[in-house]
């Protein structure tokens, strides 16, 4: 398997190579050279297989033979590890539920199947690694715990001080091993800046083997599409047309479903369901691609304003925006619309949705207007614990936090309070590394 960037095609690196290094030198994303079909027999009898050999039927037959099977095997029971069950709320709308992991996100199943993978391509190389993230809350969380205790790996995550929830700072905070939390008195972008100076730093660079846990590494795409294979077999149905309705941000869950299709699974339609940051949607009608500023809404982690996925979805439909258009609906709703898709679907169904699964339910709607018969598939992305307070108002009853979550809250918080500055923050890097 050989793997290109989306901003030169006719050059390739191997796949330890683009998941080392996450990005390729001239801004484009790593994209495999092509997408193998998976043979009819399997897709015809998704049944007879569990999830985990799924995931390994799909890793296979897309890696082609650069892990050993053996290896490959114990990376993928090691990571995917937790299921990702369908609950009907009527014959024709299904929800996948992907809050089942550590950090009650779909973010998980990335995360950790990086986290394996990389762990496995370091093993051998007696140089320690550093991973640097910055996150604005659920990726540092789903990171953390997938890397916690990997041999040769350290992680520091950087994270804006007093702006991520209680909770969400104890997922970052709380693990210790090789899991540092830097508390960075500024913003997000703060954060983010940092890490990017780091890599560019000479001198540390040549003092440590940095490397990032970013979301466009295709280590993180590549486990997502696991559960549309996993969700097509719960339903068991190949005689009506299955629509995915997934709610995005930087489009690496859809963009994971367009490769499941790529490699055989007959989805018959993508939804792609946003918020007030309608980037994508408004290119899907109108073929303008207009990447502005977020707006802060009630889904936040979709709240992003230049989907880094994007690119890669315009190299699986060639460029064409007639292609993508035919392919993938998308539909924006405002938080007001949000919080009635919540209030809808709890009064109608008695199932308690997150502001993100909200949205998705609501594209579906709106898409079964024109189109009555297709059965829907909505990725609800994340536990509605996790949105605890918006949830509730709407719904005027307590939601549960999972045990997993709430055992957090006793634990004792450990972080290293740094400010934006950069030189305090390398100096601390050669400090500790
Ligand atoms: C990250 C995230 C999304 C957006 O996923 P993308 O792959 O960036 O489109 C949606 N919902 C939740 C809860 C998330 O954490």
């Amino acid at each position: 398997m050989r793997l290109y960037s989306t901003n030169n095609t006719s050059s390739f690196v191997s796949l330890s190579e683009a998941i080392m290094k996450g990005l390729p030198d001239d801004n484009g994303l790593f994209m495999p050279e092509y997408f193998p079909k998976l043979s009819e027999q399997f897709i015809n009898n998704l049944k007879d297989y569990t999830f985990q050999e799924i995931a390994f039927e799909v890793t296979r037959t897309l890696f082609q033979g650069f892990i050993p099977e053996n290896d490959l095997k114990k990376i993928i029971n090691d990571s995917i590890n937790f299921p990702a069950p369908i609950q009907s709320l009527d014959n024709q709308t299904h929800i996948l539920e992907l809050f089942h992991g550590p950090s009650l996100a779909f973010k998980d199943f990335g995360a950790r199947f990086m986290a394996q993978i990389m762990s496995y391509f370091n093993r051998g190389n007696n140089k320690e690694l550093v991973i640097l993230v910055a996150t604005s809350g659920d990726t540092g969380g789903a990171v953390a715990s997938g890397f916690l205790k990997a041999k040769g790996i350290k992680v520091v995550i950087l994270y804006p001080k007093g702006k991520v929830s209680m909770l969400q700072e104890k997922q970052l905070t709380t693990l210790g091993h090789n899991i540092s939390a830097l508390e960075v008195d500024g913003t997000f972008d703060d954060c983010q800046t940092l890490v990017k100076q780091a890599f560019l730093d000479k001198e540390l660079n040549s003092q440590i083997r940095l490397t990032s846990a970013n979301s466009i590494n295709i280590a993180r795409l590549i486990p997502q599409s696991f559960y549309y294979f996993e969700a097509f077999k719960q339903l068991n149905d190949y005689y009506n047309p299955i629509t995915f309705v997934v709610p995005s941000g930087n489009y690496g869950n859809i963009t994971a479903g367009l490769i499941a299709q790529k490699m055989g699974l007959p989805i018959s339609h993508f939804i792609a369901a946003s918020n007030a940051n309608d980037i994508v949607p408004h290119y899907l009608c109108t073929g303008n691609y207009n990447p502005r500023p977020s707006i802060r809404t009630l889904s936040n982690a979709m709240d992003v304003g230049n989907p880094s996925n994007f690119a890669r979805m315009q190299d699986l439909f060639g460029f064409t925006w007639n292609n993508m258009s035919k392919n993938i609906s998308g539909y924006s709703f405002t938080d007001q619309e949000t919080k009635r898709g919540i209030k809808d679907v709890f009064e109608q169904f008695n199932y308690v949705i997150d502001p993100h699964g909200a949205v998705g339910y609501l594209a579906f709607k709106a898409y079964q207007k024109n189109h009555p018969k297709t059965k829907g598939i909505i990725l609800e992305t994340a536990h509605p614990s996790k949105f605890k307070n918006s949830v509730e108002d709407v719904i005027k009853e307590k939601v549960n936090i999972p045990e997993r979550l709430a055992v957090l809250a006793n634990k004792k918080k450990e972080s290293i309070l740094m400010n934006t500055d950069f030189k305090p923050f390398k100096d601390w890097l050669i400090k500790n590394y």
